[in-house]
C-alpha cells in the first residue's frame, strides 16, 4: 500500500486550564456571538432562497445558533443537472486524487477546524465536550481516514484465476446517476460520512443535512471544500425532508440513497422507491443503505460484576441523554445483583451534573428539540401512571430553557412494558429484573421483545453464560459487546450497523459500507 497509514485520531481530554479547554471554550463564545446565516450549495455556487429556517442552541433555547436557506423544489433540480455534471470528471479522476481531498479534510478538521467543530455540535446538537470530541473530531476524522483504506483494499481486490490466454479483472464504477445523503442530528460524524463515503468511490451526491445539526454539517462541508473538492461533487441541500425526498427519489438517475434517521422515514422512502420501480421511472436498482431505529440492551448475567455493570449501563444509557441509535434503553437484570444495583442508581442520580453544553463539568444536557422533549415526557408520564411501572430514578423535566430532562429509569414489572419494546431516543432506561436462575429463558424474550436489532451487550464473568448469550442472542444485535457498553463503535475497529428493523447492515466504518457505492464489472479479455 502507498497510502499513508490509517489510526485512530486520539482524543483530547479539555482538562479544566488546559489550552484545548480554553481554546475550545473562546470558540463556543464566538459561535454564541455570531448567528451566521448558511446558504444552499449547488455546484460551488452560494444561493440564499429566503425561505429561512433557524437552529437553536439546544440548552438554551432562546438563543439562535444560526439561520440557513431551505432548498426549494427549483434548487434542488439544478442540483440533480449541475451533479451529472460534476459526475464526468470526477468518475475520471484516479482515485488517489479523489482519496487525497478527504485525507487532506482529515487532517485540517485535526489541527485548524477541531474547535469550531466541537463547539458547533456541543451548541447545536447538546453534546458534552467529551461527547463532541469523540463526534465531530475523532469519529469525524477517523471515518476520512478509514474509507480511503478500505476503497484501497476494495480497487484491489480481483478475481484470482486466469485461464490460459486470457486476462480476467473487475472494474469498480461508482453508480450511475447521483446518491442522496440523508443524514440525522446525533452525530456530527454520520452527517460526514453519508455524503463522502459515496462521494469518496466516485460518486456524486446530494446531501440533506438535519435541520437540527445544520451549523456542524456546514463546518465540515467547509472543511471538504477547502480540503479541494470539485464543485457538484456533493451539493449541500438543508431543508424539508418532504420536498427534498419527493424531488431527489422521483428522477431518473437516482442511483442510490445513503440515509441515517427512522424506520418510519426509510421505510416510506422505500415505499416509494418501490412506486417509481413499479412505474419504470428508474435506470437500475437503487442502492438503499439505510441505519434506523434501535432498542438496544445490556444484558445481565448472575455472575456479572456489578460495578463494571453499572459504570457501562449509566454511560451507554444517558451519554448524550440517550440519542444514539446504539444508547442502552433497556435491560436485564438478575434479581441477586438487583439491590446493589438499584443503589448504586440511586447514588448516580443525586450526583450527576447535567446543565449548558459548553459547561465543560456537565455530564449530560439537553435533547435536541421540543418534539424529542415531547416524545419523551409521554413515555415517562405514561410510566408515572401505569401499574406496570415504576420509576426508580429521575423523572422529572424542564423545558424553560433547554430542552431538560432528567437521567430516568423505569422498572417494568412486566417485561413486555411499552418502553421495554419501543424506541424513545431520550435519556431514560427501563430495566426488567429477572429471576436469576430463568437465565436462557430470559435472554430468548430480550431476542423477542423489540422489532430492532442495532446493539446489545452481555455482562458475565461465567464463560458457559458468555457463549449461551453469544448463541441465543445471535440475530438480536448487529454489533454485540460482551463485559463492555453497547455504544461507542470505533471506525476501523467495530463495523457499524444493525438488521431487522435497525436498516440494511451496510457497517459503516468498513468496506461493506463502501462496496454498497459501486457497481462492479467483469471484463474478459483473449490474447
Ligand atoms: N456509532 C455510534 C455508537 O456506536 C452510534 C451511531 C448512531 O447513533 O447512529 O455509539
Amino acid at each position: 500500500s502507498t497510502i499513508p497509514k490509517a489510526y485512530n485520531e486520539p482524543l483530547r481530554n479539555y482538562e479544566a486550564g488546559s489550552q484545548d479547554a480554553k481554546l475550545l471554550k473562546a470558540a463556543c463564545d464566538k459561535l454564541r456571538s455570531e448567528c451566521p446565516e448558511i446558504p444552499c450549495v449547488v455546484g460551488g455556487r452560494e444561493i440564499k432562497t429566503g425561505n429561512i429556517g433557524k437552529q437553536l442552541v439546544c440548552s438554551d433555547h432562546a438563543q439562535v445558533l444560526c439561520t440557513f436557506h431551505q432548498a426549494n423544489e427549483q434548487i434542488l433540480r439544478e442540483a440533480i443537472e449541475v451533479s451529472l455534471e460534476a459526475k464526468k470528471s470526477w468518475e475520471a479522476l484516479p482515485w488517489e486524487d479523489r482519496a487525497a481531498i478527504f485525507l487532506r479534510a482529515a487532517d485540517l478538521l485535526a489541527t485548524k477546524y477541531r474547535y469550531e467543530a466541537n463547539a458547533a455540535t456541543m451548541l447545536g446538537q447538546g453534546k458534552t465536550v467529551w461527547q463532541a470530541e469523540i463526534d465531530s473530531a475523532c469519529e469525524t476524522i477517523d471515518f476520512f481516514r478509514f474509507n480511503v483504506k478500505y476503497v484501497e483494499e476494495i480497487y484491489s481486490m480481483q478475481p484470482p484465476e486466469n485461464s490460459k490466454g486470457v486476462w480476467n479483472r473487475v472494474e469498480y464504477r461508482p453508480l450511475e446517476g447521483y446518491v442522496v445523503a440523508i443524514s440525522p442530528f446525533n452525530f456530527t460524524a454520520i452527517g460526514a460520512n453519508l455524503p463522502t463515503s459515496p462521494a469518496l468511490m466516485g460518486n456524486v451526491v446530494l446531501w440533506k443535512p438535519a435541520s437540527t445539526a445544520i451549523l456542524s454539517n456546514w463546518v465540515i462541508f467547509k472543511i471538504l471544500r477547502e480540503a479541494g473538492l470539485p464543485d457538484g461533487v456533493i451539493n449541500f441541500l438543508p431543508g424539508s425532508g418532504a420536498l427534498i425526498g419527493n424531488i431527489l427519489l422521483d428522477s431518473p438517475h437516482f442511483a442510490g440513497l445513503h440515509f441515517t434517521g427512522s424506520t418510519a422515514v426509510f421505510n416510506s422512502i422505500m415505499f416509494k422507491t418501490a412506486q417509481n420501480l413499479n412505474n419504470n421511472l428508474y435506470r437500475g436498482y437503487p442502492r438503499m443503505v439505510g441505519e434506523t431505529g434501535g432498542k438496544d440492551f445490556h444484558f445481565a448475567h448472575k455472575s456479572a460484576l456489578v460495578d463494571n455493570l453499572f459504570h457501562n449501563t449509566v454511560r451507554a444509557a444517558f451519554e448524550y441523554q440517550g440519542q444514539k441509535c446504539s444508547a442502552c434503553s433497556r435491560a436485564y437484570i438478575p434479581d441477586n445483583l438487583w439491590p446493589e444495583l438499584k443503589e448504586r442508581f440511586i447514588e448516580f442520580s443525586k450526583q450527576v451534573k447535567m446543565g449548558q453544553s459548553d459547561d465543560f463539568a456537565n455530564f449530560m444536557s439537553a435533547v435536541i428539540d421540543k418534539n424529542s422533549f415531547n416524545n419523551i415526557r409521554n413515555y415517562i408520564d405514561h410510566a408515572a401512571a401505569s401499574p406496570d411501572a415504576e420509576i426508580l430514578i429521575g423523572g422529572k423535566y424542564d423545558d424553560s430553557k433547554g430542552w431538560f430532562v432528567e437521567p430516568t429509569i423505569i422498572v417494568a414489572k412486566d417485561p413486555k412494558y411499552k418502553s421495554m419494546v419501543e424506541e424513545i431516543f431520550g435519556p431514560v432506561l427501563t430495566i426488567y429484573v429477572y429471576p436469576a436462575d430463568q437465565y436462557e429463558e430470559t435472554l430468548a424474550l430480550c431476542d423477542q421483545t423489540s422489532p430492532y436489532s442495532l446493539t446489545g451487550s452481555i455482562f458475565a464473568q461465567d464463560r458457559y453464560a458468555v457463549a449461551t448469550a453469544t448463541r441465543l442472542l445471535r440475530n438480536s444485535s448487529g454489533n454485540f459487546y460482551i463485559n463492555d457498553k453497547c455504544t461507542g463503535a470505533v471506525v476501523g475497529q467495530q463495523p457499524f450497523g444493525g438488521a431487522r428493523a435497525s436498516g440494511t447492515n451496510d457497517k459503516a466504518g468498513s468496506n461493506l459500507n463502501l462496496l454498497r457505492w459501486v457497481s462492479a464489472r467483469s471484463i474478459k479479455e483473449n490474447f
